[in-house]
Order: structure tokens, then sequence, then C-alpha cells
């Protein structure tokens, strides 16, 4: 850093030399650098040397001014001052190009959460959908009314000419995984019309604002390709009433449905377009969307009676090899309450455990496991201990008797040892009844009945093994006792307190609407009535149930007996063993 302005001479001169050449007055001058231990010295015949010298040498100083030699002290600042101007410009450098680096990255990422580029719009376009109505089994109803819809699509002018407006939205209502979206496709497919089609959490983004571009940008493209279908999906996401809800993001959901509510008033009757949508939360859509004019035709979509669920199992066996013994209406018989969904997953769980077994053909014994799985859960490790095994099987035997006893023989579906994932013991399984699925209403008699059925595995134990003896096996079926039970009490007006609402834990968080209004209003002496009240009906049913136990103690203990050794009763012989011995 230190630059000399001398050039040097090459031959050598020492410390001794230079002293001497001082006192003599050869020399010139002396140039000192401070903090340097060296000095530049310029001879009078014109030599110039660099000597090294002590640090701060006083000697030389001293040697200097005795004999009139011209001193120079060379202030480095200057340079020191260049050299620190160097770093710190560096370093200015570095600090601005690390600023541009993340200004870079951040305006990447905020441009991706704004989305305001169109081409990163989510809908998607398929203009060629391969569903068909035949792939959707089950829900006749729904099909009908949606064939209705194609014709709208395909002859508009029919309706037209007797004046009538063909409907602009169309709303598929019903229990998740009953085919909703299927249907959605299937009219896409046979209409062969373009479906544009988007879930309706795709709306929502972090930035009020963006989601109502988007429903701009999804009605603008379908104006360009109809006649076409607008389906969007699980609507309730955006289309929840308005003014509910806490926390953020809710004038961009609001917003979002304005925008919807103003594009379905937008496009002109008969333009072609038919906006479908899909929710299983109705309850919760905002009134507006449901007005005539915007979604208002409402289509049901329930979970399918025996014969759509054999129908849907066959759809989904299609493509897999099915032995020729297997008698789907039996599976369908034993799948009372499940959607279609579930029976799809049902027919790829059979296929899986047929490859499983290096089989060619899905039998009866696949669908068995794989509906264990599904509803029961997977198979852990076997119970060893014949102590617990006895009391696990007292506990599952006593549940089927008092189902049996309240609900017929035909309730009782399977029972069970062998453990599960995330069971404590066993598992029996229950058929629910049919009509109270199709119907959804529930008795107070059924209600009773779920209850003694849950404490029917501690009313075995207590006769069996004593009061004191009793094992905290039916944790879980106590609790939902007791959840039965309060529901009967505070929401169904089922108990001696009466035909009153109290229950407060409904979907006001959720929908926050009446947070702030309704208070739950119980005094406190209604609250401990309705204590006695739940504790005196679980009381009463676990009394219930340990009669019937007593009354077939006979058929108790052979069950338990068949259960321990066989580790699974199946349906039918249950029926056979019970159907003698039952006393109701
Ligand atoms: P959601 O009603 O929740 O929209 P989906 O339509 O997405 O249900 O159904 C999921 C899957 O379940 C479908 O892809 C299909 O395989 C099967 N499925 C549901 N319902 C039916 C049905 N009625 N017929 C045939 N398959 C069905
Ligand atoms: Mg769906």
């Amino acid at each position: 850093m230190f630059r000399s302005k001398f050039s040097y001479s090459n031959s050598k001169s020492s410390y001794s030399d230079l002293i001497e050449d001082i006192e003599s007055g050869n020399i010139e001058s002396i140039y000192f650098y401070p903090r340097q231990r060296e000095i530049d010295v310029l001879y009078k015949n014109g030599n110039k040397f660099k000597i090294p010298i002590l640090y701060n040498d006083q000697l030389i100083l001293e040697k200097a001014s005795e004999n009139k030699v011209e001193l120079t002290i060379n202030n480095s600042r200057k340079e020191a001052s260049a050299a620190n101007s160097f770093a710190s410009i560096s370093l200015f450098l570095i600090f601005i190009l690390a600023i541009v680096l993340i200004l870079r990255s951040t305006s990447k990422l905020a441009s991706r959460a704004f989305g305001f580029s169109k081409n990163q719009s989510k809908f998607v376009t398929i203009d060629d959908v391969d569903t068909r109505f035949d792939d959707v089994a089950g829900v006749p109803e729904a099909a009908d009314e949606l064939k209705e819809v194609i014709t709208f699509l395909k002859e508009p002018k029919k309706f037209e000419n007797l004046g009538a407006k063909v409907p602009k939205g169309v709303i598929l209502i019903g229990p998740p995984g009953t085919g909703k979206t299927l249907l959605a496709k299937a009219i896409a497919g046979e209409s062969g019309v373009p479906f544009l089609s988007i879930a309706a959490s795709e709306f929502v983004e972090l930035f009020v604002g963006v989601g109502a571009s988007r429903v701009r940008d999804l009605f603008a493209k379908a104006k360009e390709k109809s006649p076409c279908i607008i389906f969007i999906d699980e609507i309730d996401s955006i289309g929840r009433q308005r003014g509910s809800g806490i926390g953020g993001g809710n004038d961009e959901r609001e917003q979002t449905l304005n925008q919807l509510l103003t594009e379905l008033d937008g496009f002109a009757d008969n333009s072609g377009i038919i906006v479908l949508a899909a929710t299983n939360r109705p309850d919760i859509l905002d009134a507006a969307l449901l007005r005539p004019g915007r979604f208002d035709r409402k289509i049901e979509v329930m979970l399918p009676d025996l014969d759509g669920r054999k129908k849907i199992l066959s759809v989904h066996s299609l493509s897999k090899p099915l032995s020729s013994d297997v008698d789907l209406g039996y599976w369908a018989s034993r799948t009372v309450g499940f959607s279609g969904a579930d029976l799809a997953n049902l027919m790829n769980e059979s296929a899986i455990h047929c490859a499983r077994d290096v089989s060619k053909f899905i039998s009866d014994i696949h669908i068995e496991n794989a509906l264990d799985k599904i509803t029961i859960g997977l198979r852990t490790s076997l119970i060893t201990s014949p102590n617990t095994k006895k009391i696990i099987a007292y506990n599952e035997v006593g549940r089927a008797i008092v189902s049996a006893v309240r609900n017929g023989i035909e309730s009782v579906d399977k029972i069970t040892i062998l453990p599960r994932s995330g069971s404590l013991g066993g598992y029996t399984k229950i058929c629910p009844d049919e009509d109270v699925i199709s119907s959804g209403l529930i008795s107070k008699k059924l209600l009773f009945s779920k209850i003694e059925i849950a404490l029917a595995g501690r009313a075995a134990e207590t006769i069996v093994f004593g009061k004191s003896e009793i094992t905290q096996c039916s944790i879980n079926d106590i609790s939902y006792a007791t959840n039965v039970v309060r529901e009967m009490v505070t929401k169904y007006g089922f108990s001696i307190i009466g035909p009153i609402s109290m229950d407060s834990d409904n979907n006001e968080m959720f929908l926050g609407e009446g947070l702030f209004t309704r208070k739950p209003l119980i005094a406190e002496n209604t609250s401990s009535r309705i204590d006695n009240e739940i504790i005196k009906i679980s009381k009463i049913s676990l009394n219930n149930s340990i009669e019937i136990l007593k009354k077939n103690r006979v058929l108790l203990d052979k069950l338990v007996e068949i259960l321990i050794n066989h580790e699974t009763i199946d349906k039918k012989l249950f029926k056979s063993t019970t159907s003698k011995l039952l006393n109701v």
C-alpha cells in the first residue's frame, strides 16, 4: 500500500553505514514513514536506499538533526484513508447487491401471491371430458335432473321459444363422497361442451381483490367458450354468509362472493353458460347465492340405498377381475351408510388384498379383509394373555347381545377380539339402520339403544367379574355414551328438562355471527339439572344393559367361548348361535 516515490539503487546500505554517512554529511535527506520500520535515504551523490531501522528510532532522528540533514515525515494518512474508503466502498457495494437480491426474490414471491398475471389463473379448462352418466351409479334422481341441464345447453332455443328462462346456476348438495364432482364431470362429458372447473378455495388468497379478479377471469373465459359449463367445487369456502366469521381474510371472501353474485347476474339469460356448484354445507351458504336467478336449482345427492350401493360396487368392479361367486348384493347389504367414494375405496382395497395374495380373482375373502381394514382399522399384533382376551371378549359380546335385543339379531355384523390399530380391545360392528341413514331422523328410542349398547361392555364386566374388578376397557364407549346423552338433553329435548335447546357448542365460532350476542343463557340451576339428568340417564341405561345381559347369561358365556377360540364371529355364526338362545 505504501509506495515510495524513490527508485532505488541496487547497492546495499546498512544501518551503521547510514549513521556514518549522516555524520560525514553524505546524506541529502531522509524520509520517515510513521508505523513503518524503514526509511528512504537520499544521498548527495543521488543514490537512494531503503534502510531498515528500529521502530520509532530516536538515534537516526538525533543524528539527522545534529548534522542538519533534511528530514521529511511522510504522512500516510491519505493513503490509509484511501484504503479505508476502498474497504467501505466494497462493503457498500456488497450491501447494495444483497438488497437487490432480497428485493428480487421478494418481488417474485409477492407477484406469485398477488397472482396478477392472467396465466396464473387456477381454473382448469377441459374441452374433452370422458366421464359419462354410466360412471355414476345409485343416484338416479340427481342424474335425471342433471340430464335436463344438458338439454338446456344443447337446445336452448326449445326453451326460449316457450318464453322460459334456462337456469343459470345449479347447485349440487350432499354428503362428501356421494359423487357430486363426478356428476358435474358427467354432465360435461355428455353434453360435449367445455368444462371450466375450479375449487372455490382457489379464489381466496391472502390479498384482498385477488379472488374477485379470478372470478372475473373465469367468467370472461367462459363467455369466450360459450356454450360451456363453469363448475365451482366446494363453493361453501367462498359462499358463506357474509358478515360472519372472525379474523382476517373475511373481506377477501366477501369481495369474492360479491363478485360471483355480480357475475351471475351479469351474464344474459340463455347465454349458454351454466354455473354448476357443489357443496356439503348448504346450511352455511349465503342466502343471496340461493335466490332465484342465481343458484336456483338445488339437486340433492343422497347417500346410496341398497340398490344404489350394489350398482356403484358393480361400476367399480368393471375393470377388476371379480370372481364369479361374489354376490355384490350381499356386499351392498353389509355397507349401509357407505358413500360412493367409500364403495370405490372398498373395491380398490379388495383389489390390493387380492394382489397381495397373488390370486387371479377378487373373492369374498379379499372384500371381507378390505371392509375390515376400512371400518375397523388395520390389524395389529395378537393378544396373547388369556385374561385380557377374556375381558375383551365379554366387552364385545355384551355389546352384541344388547344390540341384538334392542335392534334385532340382524343388526350385528361382526364381532372380533383381534386388536386393531387405534382401539383398546376388539370391535363389534353394528350395522346402522337403513331407514335412519336415508331419512336422517333419529328417534328417542334409537338414542337410548345406542347408549345401552355403548355401556354394555361395562355391564358385562360388572356382571361377570364383579363391581370392583371392572377395567377401563370401555373408556371410548363411555365417552361416546355421555356425548349422546348430552345431545339428548341439551339439543333434542328428549329429557324431563323439556324441549329446550341449550346447545352451546354449535357453529358460532365458525360462523361468528352470534358470537357476541348469543351468550349461553343457562342459569346455574338449570345447568346442574342438566348434569343430574345426564347422570341419571347414563345410570338407567347401564342398569338396563345389566338386566339384558343377566337374562342372557348363558348366551353371553357361550358366545365368549366361541369368540376366544375363533377370535371372530361373523354375521352368520352370530345369527345361528343367537336365534335359539336370545331372551328379549
Ligand atoms: P363428492 O360428492 O365429494 O364430490 P366425488 O364425486 O369426488 O364426491 O366422488 C369421489 C369418488 O367416489 C369418485 O371419483 C368415484 O370414484 C366415487 N363415487 C362417488 N359417488 C359415486 C357414484 N354415485 N357412482 C360411482 N362412483 C362414485
Ligand atoms: Mg367433490
